[in-house]
């Protein structure tokens, strides 16, 4: 079984990639029965906004990947807490002492000039940046030196004193980029910043060890520091977790027609929140990241339209090591599937709880009866090939607004070889003989027998065989009643609607189109 987890920091801000890793961590925990918990990386108390952690909460619940242990709303949950890095800074300070007292780790006293000065050095001999070899100069001072700073009170960070040199590479295999090898760590990186507090190098070795992760899910950003990080696993002797190095979200610039990173500035699907807001059901979001994540998972879920997403063998194997590219009409394609696939009751209560929120207008008129609404969401579902045209939950407004009077706004356009007359005396006969309990046949049988009587072929065929014999088919009678019921030529199964609307909405529609 393994374990997994998430280390945001409370920014307030939750990207499309903090969704992506988080659905690799939940799938490789559940899959084999281990535990996906979560920890704050709340370090950074410059970046914190309030109601940070409530935001990751938040959005991991929305979309349906609740952690099994860790930080939550109110106690934290599970037993290796605390789960927050701002409550734990006693447990990383304890581990720094032993690492500077068996050497591996030491005080440096370098003022913020030192720094630069010893950086402009470095620059002008064409050398590696970073605090090592010569320039370092409180690497290996004697201990009375180290001791007459801190009786003076001297601000100081905590170095990790590295053994490793750029000449010499580090074998990782990483579980999503393979076999690899990376520069070997020069730098003595700090691990604890003059204020007590752990630089994150330092608190993932720390956390992810005591907390027993088995698996590290992160951006491929933490490749370059892997080196510091395994290196300070075997500095503390313990066991380093397997990583798994994910490729960045990538998509295709509308202006330059090339691949770059998704970026918070230019596109707003990069926030987690967007998704809510536009009425992305969160299903199709996590469907659409794992077609990104596992190449073979649609061909999977073509074969098992009806399965759970999570009963999909997810591999970290299939993963692949350069930039998935993210594509919005992709995800509206999977999205249109995924709302096709669920039922009337399930679509109309997560359209009553999204414009309860987002249109409160258009909720008033979807939920007063639900009954209506229900039917007329069940038309076209279920089946072999049920309707595919919604992929947000605000296409449902577009899609059956003209059910409600209030939003009735009707295009009378007929079709092209119906004349105004015809298409009046057309919506007069059926209006005579419109029943609201006819079956489709008995439906058709009447558009045929009006197509008759008023000129126009009962059949398409003997249309197109002579066409100069006819005004036209009964296609185009049957489009008059729909222009004039539904007020536009595109709406479902006409005979389901109307059956729906009943014959007192039905009639007050063809006596309006008729005036
Ligand atoms: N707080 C880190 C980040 O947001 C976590 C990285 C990790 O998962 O180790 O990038």
């Amino acid at each position: 079984a393994k374990v997994t987890r998430m280390g945001p920091s409370p920014t307030g801000f939750m990207h499309l990639g903090n969704l992506y890793g988080a659905l690799v961590d939940e799938r490789l925990a559940h899959q084999s029965g281990g535990v996906f918990y979560l920890r704050i990386e709340d370090t950074d108390k410059k970046r914190e906004v309030e109601g940070g952690v409530q935001t990751i909460i938040g959005a991991f619940t929305s979309f349906g990947l609740p952690f099994d242990e860790g930080a939550t709303m109110g106690e934290d949950r599970g037993a290796y807490g605390p789960y927050r890095q701002s409550q734990r800074a006693e447990i990383y300070q304890t581990f720094v002492k032993s690492l500077v007292q068996r050497g591996m780790a030491y005080p440096c006293f370098a003022t913020e000039e030192e720094l630069a000065a010893m950086r402009e050095k470095q620059e002008a001999a064409k050398e590696n940046f970073g605090y090592y070899g010569k320039y370092a100069v409180w690497r290996d001072r004697p201990m009375e030196d180290i001791e007459a700073e801190l009786a003076k009170g001297t601000p100081y960070v905590v170095r990790f004193r590295s053994e490793g040199s750029i000449e010499h590479k580090v074998r990782h295999e990483d579980l999503v980029k393979g076999k690899m090898e990376v520069t070997e760590n020069d730098q003595d990186v700090v691990i604890l910043k003059s204020d007590g507090i752990p630089t994150y190098h330092f608190a993932h070795v720390v956390d992810d060890h005591l907390m027993g992760t088995t698996v590290v899910v992160r951006g491929e950003e933490w490749l370059a520091t892997l080196p510091v990080h395994l290196q300070l696993f075997r500095a503390m002797g313990w066991k380093a977790p397997k990583y798994a190095h994910t490729a960045q979200l990538m998509k295709i610039d509308e202006e330059t027609g090339s691949k770059r990173k998704l970026s918070k500035r230019k596109d707003p699907e990069l926030a987690l929140t967007f998704y809510n807001q536009q009425g992305y059901p969160a299903p199709s979001v996590l469907e659409y990241l794992m077609t990104l994540l596992n190449s073979n998972f649609e061909e999977w879920r073509r074969a098992n339209p009806d399965k759970p997403m999570n009963d999909f063998p997810f591999s970290t194997k299939k993963m692949s090591g350069s930039g998935a590219l993210f594509d919005i009409d992709k995800l509206k394609d999977v999205s249109k599937n995924v709302i096709s696939r669920m039922s009337a009751e399930d679509v109309y209560d997560a359209v009553a709880a999204w414009s309860e929120k987002n249109d409160p207008e258009f909720h008033a008129l979807f939920t007063r009866e639900p009954d209506k609404t229900r039917a007329f969401l069940a038309i076209g579902r279920g089946g072999k090939k049920p309707r595919k045209d919604l992929a947000l939950w605000s296409d449902v407004k577009p899609y059956m607004d003209f059910l409600f009077d209030e939003l009735f706004a009707p295009d009378y356009t007929m079709p092209e070889h119906v004349s105004k007359d015809d298409a009046k005396a057309i919506l007069n006969e059926f209006k005579g003989q419109f029943d609201e309990n006819d079956t489709p046949d008995d439906f058709f049988a009447k558009m045929k027998a009006i197509a008759e009587q008023h000129g126009f072929a009962a059949e398409t065929k003997a249309y197109k065989q002579n066409p100069e014999q006819y005004k036209g088919h009964v296609g185009d009678v049957s489009m008059v009643v729909r222009i004039a019921v539904a007020g536009r030529q595109n709406a479902p199964d006409m005979q389901s609607v109307m059956h729906i609307m009943g014959a007192e909405q039905v009639k007050a529609r063809l006596d309006k189109c008729i005036a």
